[in-house]
Order: structure tokens, then sequence, then C-alpha cells
């Protein structure tokens, strides 16, 4: 088995498109095996560094147990029901979708399902396919002049929306992250509040995902807000109109007719109702069941995969939500910049992390905020943590140990203006018993660090200690009471030991009533042994010392 090569699986039946794709990849080794059984596939897993798997096998944590130089499991396509998403986070196995490849064809898919529905064409295909000829009974509905309601403005929301503009209907939308009054043109009037929309709908559109927020958002209750007869489709998940209250709704006439592509439990009972209730029109879950949907997911999966594995950007992340790749340049240089802050905080924690709290000023960082996060978490963890910790798992394990992750926005034009960007990382230890009495952790460690025009990471105050230091190389921090002959003493040991010291940054800090004490942050042009920094420990007046091995300087 050559090593150097991307080796990638694909278990399933994917579209020729995709793995020709592959094909031509001259860094990839493919291997394509549709029809794989659960049991093989957790025997070879972890031989490859992706996977590309549509629906037809599951990827469930006994796959994942040892996942060997996996990296990341593309799903050409949306649903990813099939893949033990928590097994995989846990493992640092990177999981991604490719949502986007299908959205006309499922937006199509919820139009054609909407027009069916108002003319009647299930029924009276069936009625002409026995033979019948019945012009009376199937009087339908006219879309143009309807109001649409459009549940979840995202991509689908709005591709079915500006279908629905041209068919000349009114239309209303409810999605609760858009601010806006109204979206594309002023023609879709927005809610934020999905009681306010439902009275206005003659037709309602769902394309919202599942969630606690979205399951059953159409009930019992939310059915008597509607309109009398108002129609209903739902191509988006099952699960989000409550399929207990929709045939009552039907049989009541407050529901008119719905028609539905997906379903709570996939496929619904032979004996559902909702197969053959006269007033639904149903779909095998067919949304994304075009050819051209099938090679653009098959395409997008291979690219996204590949594009992970090169190291050159993350798309379509299931499990790593937020993470940005396209960095600018100041967001790169705060990248590095928290890694070493992370770095140079962790030797000084001494009883654990209860929370850590990432501070942002400035609104550049905030698009980079949660891959600078997970980078610094990686960095300040993996000492305290002995499972392999990447981006991916970095906050399921923070998560998985209670420590709770923060973030703040500082918005200060003023400070900004003086002291440009800037990040705080700190950290509180946790809960600890002193005379048998419980006290909330008092061990704060915090570090700031900034980027200035020039691009380059500063180290402007560590615990409280204010200095100005770019963090590279070798470090020494020493901790010390301030009094006289503590610098002589240091450059003296150091100067025997032949460790040259190639910077100094010193800092003093008084506490309320107790001595001064003081910041020494040396770079050194050698590593200083064990030896020299036992004997430093060991004069009076020296508190702490902690070396700290960062990469040189980006350049
Ligand atoms: P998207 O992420 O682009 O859009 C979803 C929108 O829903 C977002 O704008 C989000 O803000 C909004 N939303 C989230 N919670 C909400 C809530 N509580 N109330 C109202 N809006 C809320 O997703 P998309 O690509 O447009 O997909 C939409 C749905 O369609 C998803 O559930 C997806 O799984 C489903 N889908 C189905 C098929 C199929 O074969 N039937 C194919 C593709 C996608």
């Amino acid at each position: 088995m050559s090593t150097n090569k991307l080796r990638i699986l694909v278990p399933d039946k994917l579209a020729d498109e995709g793995l020709e794709f592959l094909r031509q990849q001259a860094d990839v080794e493919l291997e394509s095996r549709p029809g794989m059984k659960e049991d093989e596939l957790a025997q070879v897993i972890g031989d490859f560094d992706g996977l590309i798997v549509r629906s037809g096998i599951k990827v469930p944590a006994k796959c994942l147990g040892n996942p060997g130089r996996l990296k990341a499991i593309a799903r050409a396509g949306v649903g990813v029901d099939n893949i033990d998403v928590e097994a995989a986070t846990s493992k640092g196995v990177l999981v991604m979708n490719s949502a986007e490849a299908s959205t006309y064809s499922t937006a199509e898919h919820a139009f054609t399902l909407m027009m069916a529905l108002c003319r009647q064409i299930g029924p009276a295909y069936q009625t002409m396919a026995a033979g019948g000829w019945d012009r009376n009974k199937f009087m339908g509905r006219q879309l143009h002049g309807k109001t649409l309601g459009v549940v979840g403005f995202g991509r689908i929301g709005r591709t079915f929306a500006e279908r629905a503009l041209a068919f000349g209907m009114n239309v209303v939308a409810y999605d609760p992250i858009i601010n806006a009054p109204t979206m594309m043109d002023g023609k879709v009037r927005m809610f934020q509040d999905f009681k306010q929309m439902l009275p206005l709908a003659d037709i309602l559109t769902f394309h919202v995902p599942l969630t606690d927020e979205t399951r059953g958002m159409l009930n019992a209750e939310t059915f008597k807000l509607c309109r009398k007869g108002v129609l209903v489709i739902n191509a988006a998940r099952g699960g989000v109109v409550d399929e207990d209250a929709l045939i009552p709704a039907l049989e009541a006439g407050q529901c008119g007719g719905a028609a539905l592509d997906v379903f709570n439990t996939e496929p619904p009972a032979a004996d559902s109702p909702l197969r053959k209730h006269p007033k639904i029109l149903c779909t095998p879950h067919l949304g994304a069941s075009t050819h051209e949907a099938q090679k653009a997911v098959s395409i997008a999966a291979a690219e996204q995969l590949l594009e992970f594995l090169r190291g050159q950007g993350i798309h379509g992340a299931v499990n790593a939500a937020g993470l940005k790749v396209d960095l600018s340049p100041l967001q790169d240089r705060f990248v590095d910049l928290v890694q070493r802050m992370a770095q140079l905080l962790a030797p000084m924690i001494s009883r654990g992390i209860a929370s850590v709290t990432f501070e942002f000023s400035g609104a550049e960082l905030l698009p980079a905020a949660a891959t600078i996060e997970r980078v610094g978490l990686v960095h300040l963890l993996k000492n305290f943590l002995d499972e392999p910790l990447n981006i991916v798992n970095v906050m399921h394990a923070a998560q998985q140990r209670g420590i709770r992750v923060q973030r703040v926005n500082i918005e200060d034009p003023f400070a900004l203006a003086i002291t440009g960007p800037q990040l705080v990382l700190e950290i509180v230890g946790p809960a600890h018993a002193v005379d048998g009495r419980t006290l909330p952790g008092d061990e704060t460690r915090r570090i700031v660090g900034r980027v200035y025009q020039d691009l380059r990471p500063r180290i402007v105050e560590i615990n409280h200690y204010h200095m100005d230091m770019i963090p590279a190389g070798a470090m020494v921090l020493i901790q010390n009471q301030d009094r006289p002959g503590m610098i002589g003493l240091v450059g003296t040991e150091f100067g025997q030991a032949q460790v040259n010291i190639a910077d100094m940054a010193i800092s003093r800090r008084f506490s309320e009533g107790g001595p001064a004490t003081a910041l020494m942050v040396l770079k050194v042009d050698n590593d200083p042994t064990p030896e020299l920094c036992a004997r430093l420990k060991a004069h009076p007046g020296m508190l702490k010392i902690a070396v700290v091995k960062l990469a040189a300087e980006k350049k």
C-alpha cells in the first residue's frame, strides 16, 4: 500500500462523474467498493484518509472505533443520519455534506409538489389509470395571486420563493436569523415570529433543518392559527410537520391538503395513513433525486474531501461549525498568535481548567472566531488530555470534560483605534475543597495578544504583567519576588550554563498588601537544561519557572 497518496474509499454507489473526477487526481488512490458491508468497512476504514458515502451504507460508532489514518467522511448529499457524527467528532474525524449541490433539484421538487397538490394531479392520474374520466371532481387551485409562506429562508427556501414570485404569488417568509423586514428587492416580507406569519399564508412550504426548535413546528396548536384549508408542503425533514396533527387537521378541513417528500420514519410503515390519505400527495424522499443533483453532489463531495485532505480548506463541515479557512492576513496571524498564547499559558495552569474565555476586540476577528478558538483550545488542552486533539474534536472533548468555552466580543472603537485588534485568553481553574468547604475556581490565568499593522504577533500581558514581546522560539518565564539582584542572578546562572539570552522583557506587579512580584520573559538561543531550571528555582525569591518552546516567527 503506497502511503504518500491520499487514499479514498467509496463504499457506496456514487455517480460516475464523482468517481471519474477522483481517478483524474494524481495524488489520489481510489478504491470504489459499492455495496460494502458494515463489518468489512470497520476492518478497512483505518487504511484510508477519506471516505465518500451516500445513504446506502451506515458508518456507525463501531466503524470509527479505530479510525487509523481516517481524517474525513464526505456525504454526497445532505442528510448525515447514516453516519454516527458524535463518534466521528470524538475521534477527530471531520464529517461534511454537500448540501448546496442539490438546492435547485430539491426546490424544484417541492415546487412540483405544490403545483401537483393544487391541481390534484395524483388522484386525477389514479382515476385515469383505473379507466375513469372525471372532470368535475378535480377542480384545482390557481397559484397566481395566492400567498405563499416560506418557512426557512435559506438556500432552498429562497430558490423556491424566486420561482413562486415568477408565478405571480405573494411571498412571505419566516426565518429567525434574518433581521431585514423584506428580502428579494422588497418582494418578500419577512417575519421573525412564525405565529404572526401563519394567518397570511394560503400555502406553507417548509425548508428548515430538523432541530429542537423546528421539530413539530406545525402542530395541532399552530394549525389553528393558519387559514382554513391551508396547503402544506414538506420537502425538508420528516418531523417538522407533526404527522399526528396532520391527519386530524385534514379531516377537519383546517388543512386542505399536504404534499410530503419526507417522513418521521423513512420509509413510513406500509399501512401508514399518510400513504393513502386522499388529501396527501407523497413521494419517497426524491428531493435530490435528479441526474444533475447526483452528478453535482458526487463531484462536490469529492472536491470538498480533497480540499480538506490537501489542507486547502473546509467546506460543508457538519461537525466543525463555523470554521473558516479563507482567512484574511490579519485573521491568519491571530490564528498563529492564539497557538502561541495557549502554549505560554498552559504551563501556568496547575489545578486544571473549568472555563476558557476568548475575548475578541476588533470586528475583523469575529468571522474567524470559531477557528481561533478551536486552534487555541487544541494547544491549551493537549498537555492535559491523553486523547489526540484536533480542531474537529476539541470542542467535543472540552464539553465532555465540563470545560465551559465562552466567547466575549468587545466593541470599544476608542480602544481599538489605539491598540488595534486584540485577543484575550483567560482560563479559570476548577472549584476545589479547602478545610472541607468547596470554593469556586479562583485560579485565573490570562494572556493578551495583539497583531499590529506590521502583522507581527505580540504578547502585551501575562497574568496582569504588562510587556511587549514577540512570542517565538525557546522562551523562559520566570516569576520572582521583585527585589534587587534577581536579574543579575538569572544572567549569571544562564551565562554559567552557556545559555545565551537573546531578548528579555520584565514587568512588575504590586499585589494588595503582599510584596511586589515580577515576571521575566526571556528568549534564549539554546534550550535551558532541567539542571539550570532546578538551580534557579532553588534561589530564595524565585517563585515559578516555565520553559516553553514555540515555533519560529511566521514569515
Ligand atoms: P439552509 O441551511 O440553506 O437553510 C435553512 C434555513 O432554515 C436557514 O436560513 C435557517 O436560518 C433556517 N432556520 C433554522 N431554524 C429555523 C427555525 N426554527 N425557524 C425558521 N427557520 C429556521 O438549508 P437548505 O439547503 O435550504 O435545506 C433546507 C432543508 O431541506 C434541510 O432540512 C435539508 O435537510 C432539506 N433537504 C431535503 C432534501 C430532500 O431530498 N427532500 C434535499 C436537500 C435538502
